[in-house]
């Protein structure tokens, strides 16, 4: 590519980065926020409740919200306190952030003075303590918060709106004017054309995997054969019931990202994280269907086009940099300092899946029908989503909830997909494979974790400091006790 248009290219990139960086720190991002608890909220007859609903999943919710009676105000109350609930603990968790980069800071000042060895190593000690806490803090303000909030505003949704849309959806199967709904032609699944000429990706698919390889993003295979070829086998049986028109080839990943990508040409990535995380075959199946969907559709090359994208591994220098400069905390950044990994899911997610909002709806759609042609319970993509969001979305996962489009429209445009499919006979849920695949996979992570713990690290860490002070969330933890319990918690090893 010539000189000139290569410096466009990178001016777009920029711009792409920028603006899907604003969106996510801009939740809160400058203004003040509110110092107190919630005011607003429904009168506790209905707020307890509530409350309990809101829990629920969101299949769950599917099916009950025609019988839950609230009325529009109650409902419009109990968004303006989990608007005020948000601000309140992203105002916490900010303040957080705030006192950890002032140590760091006031840590760095000591450094200047006339000090022994003794002190400076202490002093590098809290500062790799305070970056570290600091890193969580903004992970927590910046992605945990905003996911953990979307989810519930998006369940309050469903049970105010789902009743009236299912309405809609039953009126238009009974007069058959669901078929003419955009790619209402599944029964040719396999036999339609989606895109022309996928195989013009797999060029390019093949060129990001090998830059993506050269700048050391790319985490090791898993070798375990029970874990990989079972992955193989279900991500090929989706393709076998799809409108795949290239081989897909399939990488497992050694990664503890939560996550699952697809690169141009029909390479799909399925990373360690995504296995321990899934309940069931269906729920892989789902989201294996939803990345060979964006094969299909070529979101990727389209989005290069689009931004003018120069290449993949510009892309990555660009998040590299971000991460190293400490400019985003992300769920990358999070991964680049806890465990030595530049959270390739931020790469591909600021680039190539998270940025249009119909590309997702698109995925969504599809991912559906593949799996439902491929005989799966077609409300595995639904309720891996729920879990993901309700439990352990938002601290250890995954690119997929960096928001658009929102999920109360995913979730019910999955629904609508799932009600216009009808259930497969004999829908599987899981297999006698899928809990051969788990418990060789235990013994995978164990060695992963192990390996980790020893691993590289962006930056070289001071030694023999005091145990780090623990991570401030737990994995399972719901979001109302991480905004409500204290600030710190006691020094104590990590493992
Ligand atoms: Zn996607």
């Amino acid at each position: 590519m010539p000189e000139k248009e290569k410096w466009t290219g990178a001016r777009g990139l920029t711009a792409l980065l920028c603006c899907e960086l604003l969106l996510v720190t801009s939740i809160g991002c400058g203004g003040t926020h509110r110092a107190t608890l919630p005011e607003t909220k429904p009168v506790s007859a209905v707020f307890e409740p509530l409350q309990e609903d809101l829990k629920k999943s969101y299949l769950t919710l599917f099916e009950t919200a025609a019988k839950l009676e609230y009325s529009d105000s109650q409902v419009a109350k109990m968004r303006e306190y989990l608007n005020q609930g948000e601000d309140y603990c992203l105002g916490k968790f900010k303040g957080v952030a705030g006192e950890y980069q002032r140590r760091v800071e006031a840590a760095q000042d000591s450094l200047k003075k006339d000090i022994t060895d003794a002190e400076r190593h202490n002093l590098h000690c809290e500062i790799q303590d305070a970056r570290d806490l600091k890193q969580q803090a903004d992970l927590i303000s910046q992605h945990a918060i905003p996911v953990a909030y979307d989810n519930k505003r998006a369940k309050l949704d469903v049970i105010q709106k789902w009743p009236a849309e299912e309405k809609l959806i039953r009126q238009s199967i009974a007069d058959g004017s669901y078929k003419t709904r955009r790619w209402g032609d599944a029964k040719d699944i396999g036999f339609r054309e989606i895109e022309k000429d996928q195989k013009d990706d797999i060029k390019l698919g093949e060129n990001s995997i090998r830059d993506l390889k050269q700048m050391g993003m790319m985490p090791k295979e898993i070798e375990d054969p029970v874990v990989v070829n079972y992955v193989k086998d279900v991500a090929q049986k989706v393709a076998r019931n799809s409108d795949l028109r290239v081989p897909l080839q399939v990488t497992v990943l050694n990664s503890k990202e939560i996550n699952a990508f697809a690169l141009p040409g029909g390479f799909v990535f399925v990373e360690r994280g995504l296995l321990e995380a899934v309940d069931d075959e269906a729920q892989l199946a789902g989201v294996i269907s939803h990345e060979v969907s964006h094969v299909v559709a070529r979101h990727g090359r389209k989005l290069m086009t689009k931004a003018m994208i120069a290449s993949i591994l510009y892309q990555a220098a660009q998040v590299a940099a971000i991460v190293f400069t400490g400019g985003a905390a992300s769920i990358g950044a999070y991964y680049a300092f806890q465990y030595g990994f530049w959270g390739l899911g931020l790469t591909l997610n600021l680039t190539l899946l998270g940025v249009s909002r119909d590309f997702e709806r698109q995925a969504d759609q599809l991912g559906i029908q593949y799996a439902w042609k491929a005989g799966y319970d077609t409300s595995g993509f639904i309720r891996f989503f729920d879990k993901m969001a309700t439990k352990e979305g938002y601290v250890n996962g995954a690119s997929w909830f960096r928001s658009h489009p929102p999920f109360f429209e995913r979730m019910v445009g999955s629904e609508r997909e799932i009600m216009y499919l009808g259930a497969p006979e004999h829908a599987v849920v899981t297999t006698t494979d899928f809990m051969a695949m788990k418990a060789a996979l235990a013994k995978v992570s164990v060695v992963a974790e192990k390996d980790n713990k020893k691993g590289p690290t962006l930056l070289k860490r001071e030694e023999n400091c005091p145990p780090p002070s623990r991570l401030l969330f737990e994995a399972d933890q719901p979001i109302e006790t991480i905004c409500s319990v204290p600030k710190t918690k006691p020094v104590e090893p990590k493992n």
